[in-house]
């Protein structure tokens, strides 16, 4: 549907869990956090009825993301049901990736049709380092196969000061060699976030730059997201970027979130939403949650405001939210 500036919303983005199996400094404390109560996560029932609401509303395309949705048992089963929703065109995933291997060929059969997997280093110890304790090798597997069975791959890199200056350059060159994208998202200061150290895009940007040259604006289509697209000289994929702070964009906005627990997010840094989870287990009738997020949608905030003093700004952590 079209909300309240003009914007078309046709993408719900759907956290299954706020639990993950790594701890990426930027995201979520060594210790990890305040688990979400079984009782208050919505059931694979309660997900189901709100995607053919959202259906109705002209929501094409569901993406699975959590925490770590693979860390949700029957996540791809789940996946099947979503994709067979009249109306839902697109079904796709972001992973850290190591729960995946061995179960992309199973992700592709549930209609799950492209991923994106985290990947912040290539060197087993900065990608250690960066997600306390995490394995390489494992997302490198997941990768390798979910390029081996033709899903469309992208690569997720977030550039942290301190950690992987280093490995960016050749994080990029995956997109020489393979026809995948690999996106670098500008940090957020969000929960973890806040306190990670932030490289900007355009020193992210003349790293790049340095390392393969000029490179050329690329207008392909690549998803459904915010990232703006280079080609660099001789190479078979393109670089993104996604620069919520260094190049906003709200006013394309196409998106709402589903938290784990029931809520429906308008904006990534508002707390402004919805209790899904309240209507759902109130009783509410399909066509007064219908009602109630088509009065929402038309409300989602006009841009994220991270560096305004407004009062209603995320408080909770990006794994919670689902990035
Ligand atoms: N666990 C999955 C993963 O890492 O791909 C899915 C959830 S994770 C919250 C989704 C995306 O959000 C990841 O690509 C992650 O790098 C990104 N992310 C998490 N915290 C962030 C932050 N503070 N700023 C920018 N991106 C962040
Ligand atoms: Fe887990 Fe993803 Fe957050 Fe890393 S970014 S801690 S993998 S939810």
């Amino acid at each position: 549907m079209i909300d309240g500036k003009g914007r078309s919303i046709d993408y719900l983005r759907i956290s299954l869990t706020d639990r993950c199996n790594l701890r990426c400094v930027y995201c979520m404390p060594e210790d990890g956090v305040c688990q979400i109560e079984h009782s208050r996560i919505l059931d694979f029932e309660e997900i189901l009825r709100l995607v053919h609401i959202m259906a109705l509303l002209d929501v094409k395309h569901i993406r699975l993301t959590g925490g770590e949705p693979m860390a949700r048992r029957g996540c791809l089963d789940l996946a099947a049901r979503i994709h067979a929703v009249p109306g839902i065109e697109s079904i796709s995933m972001t992973s850290n990736g190591i729960l995946l291997k061995d179960k992309v060929h199973q992700a592709k059969l549930s209609g799950i049709s492209s991923l994106n997997i985290s990947l912040d280093a290539l060197d087993p110890a900065v990608y250690s380092r960066l997600t306390r304790g995490g394995d390489v090798s494992q997302a490198l597997a997941a990768l390798r196969q979910a390029l081996e069975e033709g899903m469309k791959v992208k690569i997720n890199t977030v550039p942290v000061r301190g950690f992987n200056e280093g490995d960016l350059a050749r994080i990029a060159q995956l997109a020489r060699d393979e026809a995948l994208c690999v996106r670098f998202i500008e940090l957020m200061p969000i929960g973890s976030g806040s306190q990670a150290g932030r490289i900007p895009y355009a020193e992210a940007a003349a790293l790049l730059e340095e390392a393969f040259g000029k490179p050329e604006a690329d207008t392909g289509t690549y998803g459904h997201g915010p990232a703006r697209y280079v080609k660099y000289p001789g190479f078979k994929g393109a670089v993104g970027f996604i620069s919520a702070l260094s190049h906003e964009f709200c006013a394309s906005c196409n998106r709402i979130r589903l938290t784990a627990d029931g809520q429906l997010k308008l904006c990534l840094n508002h707390t402004k939403g919805l209790d899904l989870r309240g209507m759902l287990r109130q009783g509410a009738e399909d066509e007064e949650i219908l009602d109630a997020v088509r009065r929402a949608i038309a409300q989602k905030p006009e841009r994220h405001a991270f560096y305004e003093a407004i009062s209603d700004h995320e408080e909770r952590a990006m794994n919670a939210i689902g990035g």
